[in-house]
């Protein structure tokens, strides 16, 4: 796509955000779903698969591209940008990147178009921050895999068409080796869902368990090679974290502008607020991390495009901003006194739905773990 179309996208998006989605953002929250006619919104404007694919009816963006749009999507509640996430992002791009051609013909196009919605299950109970811990089985019969096992916190699993599952097929590996991807459909018989997460904040972005019990699915719907599934998750989370760094930058914005716009006008003494040069430090310190993020993000995906660094930059980029959000949204808060404090406020919300980007896609801690090791590899240093 040339930079021209590019921005036209760019500017459909802000100004969907901004026109269409803000004024409904506390309708989201307290009600917990997106509107059904936001949902037609968004597929209208393609981006279901704006990650995916051009050949596939994708819009088919660049990293570079895609960072420019994430700072847009999480100008607004993250729930928004999730319902259409996971179909561009990780239970799309392992179709994208490591199904065969049949695969891609059968789930991208409807992927793209919002007419699927598809979940990415890694994560159980004790397989976390480290997948390759996971404990669900599948194992071949015949023309079938039968897959057993139970995945928890999936987004969008209570809207999914189809899980994108991560599966042991050989018992007798350990770690990473011996996992195997799989496209099962939401309605095969065995598969149930738990009740919707009650979570702390991201309102309006449903997950549940999964449970598979002794689901069986056709040979042709294992994706990739046998036994290559891990070291395929890793590559869309690396891609799925310079996402997420994006959309905390896009946050941080938002929550610096609630901050200017009441500092300048809310008073106390007759005069604004924004007058005491301790809350003018508060803004300060916010947008100078806040730049410092958006410079950075964007820096790690022009060399992500490049292929220099798909693996520390994502993770050193997803480390700052999540981080930097958190305190974005706490000194938002701030800024806001005891208004801050309160239900409907934005910047509350915001500080709420900001907890979790330090937890998913891997946690701070992960992301040290990933770039600090990365590192000392990179200098020579023998695998533990
Ligand atoms: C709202 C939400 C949506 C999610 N969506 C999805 C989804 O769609 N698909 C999916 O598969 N998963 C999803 N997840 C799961 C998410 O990625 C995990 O929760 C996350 O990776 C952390 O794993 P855990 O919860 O098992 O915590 P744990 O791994 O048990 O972590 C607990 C603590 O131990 C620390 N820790 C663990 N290992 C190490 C280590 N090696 N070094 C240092 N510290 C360590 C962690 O940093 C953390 O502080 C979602 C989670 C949430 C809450």
């Amino acid at each position: 796509m040339d930079a021209e179309d590019f921005s036209q996208i760019r500017d459909a998006v802000r100004q969907l955000v901004r026109e269409v989605v803000i004024p409904r953002e506390e309708e989201i929250d307290l009600d917990d779903r997106i509107p059904e006619e936001l949902r037609g919104a968004i597929a209208d404007m393609g981006l279901f698969g704006y990650a995916l694919p051009e050949e596939y009816g994708g819009l088919g963006v660049t990293m570079r591209e895609d960072v420019e749009l994430a700072f847009e999507f999480g100008y607004t509640t993250p729930a928004f940008r999730s319902l259409f996430g996971t179909n561009n992002g990780i239970a799309g791009q392992v179709i994208a990147k490591f199904g065969s051609e049949e695969q891609k013909e059968r789930y991208l196009p409807r992927l793209a178009a919002g007419e699927l919605i598809g979940s990415f299950a890694l994560t159980e109970a004790e397989a976390g921050s480290d997948p390759a811990g996971l404990r669900t089985t599948a194992r071949r019969d015949g023309d079938h895999w039968v897959v057993s096992g139970t995945k928890r916190y999936i987004t969008n699993a209570p809207l999914a068409d189809i899980f994108v599952v991560f599966a042991r097929t050989d018992p007798d590996e350990r770690g990473g080796r011996g996992i195997s991807s799989f496209v099962v459909d939401a309605k095969a018989p065995g598969v149930t869902l738990g009740p919707r997460d009650k979570k702390m904040g991201q309102s309006g972005a449903w997950t549940s368990e999964v449970f598979f019990d002794e689901v069986r699915v056709p040979a042709d719907a294992l994706v990739g090679e046998e036994g290559r599934g891990y070291s395929k998750a890793l590559t869309v989370l690396s891609r799925g974290r310079l996402h997420i760094a994006a959309m905390c930058v896009g946050m941080a914005q938002r929550v610096l502008d609630e901050s200017v716009a009441y500092a300048a006008t809310a008073k106390q003494g007759g005069a604004p607020i924004g007058r005491f040069q301790l809350v003018q430090a508060l803004i300060a310190d916010m947008h100078t991390e806040l730049i410092a993020g958006r410079a950075l993000v964007r820096d790690v995906a022009a060399r992500y495009d490049t292929g220099e660094d798909t693996s520390v930059g994502p993770s050193a980029a997803k480390l700052y901003c999540s981080e930097m959000v958190g305190r974005a949204t706490d000194r938002a808060v701030q800024v806001h006194g005891g208004l801050g404090y309160l239900r409907t406020t934005p910047v509350e919300r915001f500080y709420r739905d900001a907890r979790l980007y330090r937890l998913y896609e891997g946690t701070s801690e992960v992301q040290r773990v990933i770039v600090g090791s990365g590192l000392l590899r990179a200098a020579g240093m023998p695998r533990g």
